[in-house]
């Protein structure tokens, strides 16, 4: 009767499926996977990277299981511009697989997301990275902890080119208690990496204020660009 009232949908395109199934067959194939071994400079599969290994210094690698494409961007926004709770405990699973295959060797003390400012959060009444950070540490059982404070609002990364979006993050984000991250090998989440730059800078903060590793896992990356274009997608 349950299922009448409230039939189960697929986490990425809200098409009604079976109970218990949480992506629709046809999203489970129409899925771009990050293909692997990945590349730990920019989370894109070997095959497809183009980053030439540029990496910074404060992170120590980045790691996706999807690619920002299709039904995966699909499913991100529902996530991000519609409460979906299912999205992020799907997307999460995918996103602690990714871990545990990419990261294997690495013994995370805990897991944290790239925050919004109060304002932010207050019009969204959720941070989609938090959902999926908590997804993700539920997972691994390792504590979801909140880390990081965003200090002001940027201009949207969309309307900005890629090289002046490193310079927009620039002293956006401060840690919210030192002592909670000292000496800490931190796994840092997000719903989506283009530039890197917004992570990059969360953990330069959190590098800055005493952890000791910060690893990077997004629900998607952007698929890499041969050469190039005019048109982006954001971040
Ligand atoms: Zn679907
Ligand atoms: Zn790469």
């Amino acid at each position: 009767m349950r299922y009448i009232l409230f039939p189960r949908r697929c986490a990425l395109c809200g098409a009604v499926v079976a109970p218990g199934t949480e992506i629709c067959f046809r999203c489970e194939e129409a899925a771009h996977r990050v293909p692997t071994p990945a590349c730990p400079y920019c989370g894109c599969g070997r095959r497809d990277c183009v980053c030439e290994k540029r990496h910074s210094r404060f992170t120590a690698a980045f790691a996706s299981p999807f690619y920002y494409t299709g039904v995966v961007r699909k499913g991100i926004r529902r996530l991000k511009f519609h409460e979906e709770p299912d999205v992020a405990s799907v997307l999460g699973r995918e996103m602690a697989l990714c871990a545990r295959r990419e990261y294997a060797d690495v013994r995370f003390d805990l897991v944290t997301f790239v925050p919004m400012t109060r304002r932010e959060k207050r019009e969204r009444r959720y941070n989609q990275s938090e959902l999926l950070a908590a997804s993700v540490a539920q997972e691994l059982r390792l504590p979801c902890v909140p880390t990081l404070e965003k200090l002001y609002e940027t201009n949207r990364q969309r309307s900005l080119d890629h090289r002046r979006r490193s310079g927009n993050v620039f002293g956006v984000f401060e840690t919210t208690d030192p002592q909670a991250i000292r000496g800490k090998r931190i796994l840092l989440c997000d719903d989506l990496r283009t530039t890197g730059a917004t992570l990059t800078e969360c953990a330069k903060m959190l590098r800055i204020r005493g952890a000791c590793e910060v690893f990077c896992l997004t629900a998607a990356v952007g698929y890499p660009k041969k050469k190039r274009s005019g048109k982006d997608d954001t971040e």
